[in-house]
């Protein structure tokens, strides 16, 4: 006899990507039940997710600034100020999706968080899908897995960042963005600053580099706080870090499919591979997934990139690839020649055929006509702990 299912679905990881879905099917008032696995037993404030938007949105509840200036500048400190009207660069705080998405689902009878347990062995049995866990083995019709794999790369993001505050106003204009600035490469690839001032006194200051392997925590902190002193904020209160590696451009994964286990969120490709942006793809597909189980459908993984956005994202990451040292050359390139509105639309999966002349016509064509034809090149799956992306600490105002 088969035995019954303990959910209809069962989503291991209640990251971004589970508790945006978890908390949309929560609002709906039917829908399959579902149990979501999380291993941590609290939220913390770990991260903070940007976006660009029109001023109002569904998620406007959720974002606590908004910028309507971003600006890119070169090692010598030549600045592109960019704005689009009716756009903004809009943040939402980790620790505040984390309230919202769980206090939705606090509401509903049929969607069951789990905090505090962490999913192992998945496998496809006879009646569904069965999820060896810490508190004991679950059988599910079907599995979102979004809990962070290994898999090769096309390139790396590896970034930290604080949160700082101090008594007097810090260095940056509170209305405008720090998109990528001071940028510049070597050999082993670029690195630029990101900052976003949350008022005259505070900012999250991040550190960013992109290469082909994954970049060491320690070393990035050092990096970063020798870019802190040398703007004068080594004194600064340091409230919260954040950090991680993206995996830009993913081949192929360590793990084999299973029959009836959907991967999702970063996992499944929702990271953007030209830019590392995942945030509104993960929105985007918990719609569409939320909708097809309304419908008494099954559940939907990322949908595939559209072959031109593939096609111009894999020639871009292998022409970074092939010439590391020329990257800040590529990105100064695009703010200066391409119309602010155009390279939003790139950077948010919106790019009209004019976007995409545009970009061409703005890059150095040498280093990307060379790469038309040739093969995609990817680096090999890093270990676990490397490729995950690190999970951030909390507050400094503990430590
Ligand atoms: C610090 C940081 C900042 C970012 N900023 C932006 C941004 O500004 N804009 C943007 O568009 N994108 C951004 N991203 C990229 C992307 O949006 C995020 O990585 C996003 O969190 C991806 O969601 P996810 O659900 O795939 O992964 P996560 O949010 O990391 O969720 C994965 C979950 O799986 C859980 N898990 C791990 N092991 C197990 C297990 N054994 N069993 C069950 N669960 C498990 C983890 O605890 C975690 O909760 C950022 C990424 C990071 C790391």
């Amino acid at each position: 006899m088969t035995p019954a299912v303990d959910a209809p679905l069962v989503v291991l990881g209640a990251g971004l990507a589970g508790l945006t879905l978890a908390a949309r099917l929560a609002r709906e008032r039917s829908g399959p039940r579902v149990v979501v696995l999380e291993p941590r037993t609290a939220y913390q404030d770990d991260r903070s997710w940007c976006f660009w938007r029109p001023e109002q949105h569904d998620l406007s509840h959720l974002v606590s600034q908004r910028w309507k200036t971003w600006t890119f500048s070169d090692a010598a400190g030549v600045t592109v100020r960019h704005q689009v009207p009716g756009l903004a660069y809009q943040y939402v705080r980790g620790s505040d999706f984390y309230a919202s998405a769980q206090a939705d689902i606090a509401e509903s009878p049929r969607v069951d968080l789990r905090l505090g347990v962490r999913a192992g062995t998945v496998a496809a049995v006879s009646g569904g899908v069965r999820v060896e866990t810490s508190e004991g083995t679950l059988l599910a019709c079907q599995v979102i897995d979004t809990r962070p794999r290994a898999a090769e790369a096309m390139l790396y993001q590896s970034f930290v960042g604080v949160e700082l505050e101090r008594d007097h106003p810090l260095p940056f204009d509170p209305r405008e963005v720090t998109l990528m600035g001071s940028l510049a490469a070597d050999s082993e690839g670029l690195r630029f600053v990101y900052a976003l001032p949350l008022g005259p006194n505070r900012a999250i200051v991040e550190w960013t580099r992109f290469g082909l392997v994954p970049i060491n925590r320690e070393r990035l902190v050092g990096e970063l706080d020798q870019l802190l002193t040398g703007l004068g904020l080594a004194d600064a209160r340091r409230v919260r870090t954040e950090g991680g590696v993206l995996a830009m451009g993913l081949g192929r994964q360590a793990a084999p499919p299973i029959a009836g286990v959907l991967p999702a969120g970063n996992a499944g490709g929702a990271l953007r591979a030209a830019s590392g942006y995942g945030f509104l793809r993960i929105q985007r597909w918990a719609q569409l997934c939320t909708e097809r189980l309304l419908a008494g459908r099954e559940a939907v993984g990322h949908p595939e990139e559209p072959r031109l956005r593939r096609t111009f994202d894999r020639i871009f990451l292998q022409a970074v690839r092939a010439h590391p040292e020329r990257t800040a050359e590529y990105f100064l390139a695009l703010a200066h020649g391409v119309p602010p509105a155009g390279l939003v639309r790139f950077l948010s999966d919106g790019a009209r055929a004019a976007d995409y002349a545009r970009i061409i016509s703005s890059l150095p064509w040498s280093p990307f006509i060379a790469q038309l034809a040739a093969p995609t090149v990817f680096s090999p799956a890093p270990t676990a702990t490397a490729a995950t992306a690190t999970p951030s600490t909390s507050t400094s105002a503990k430590r």
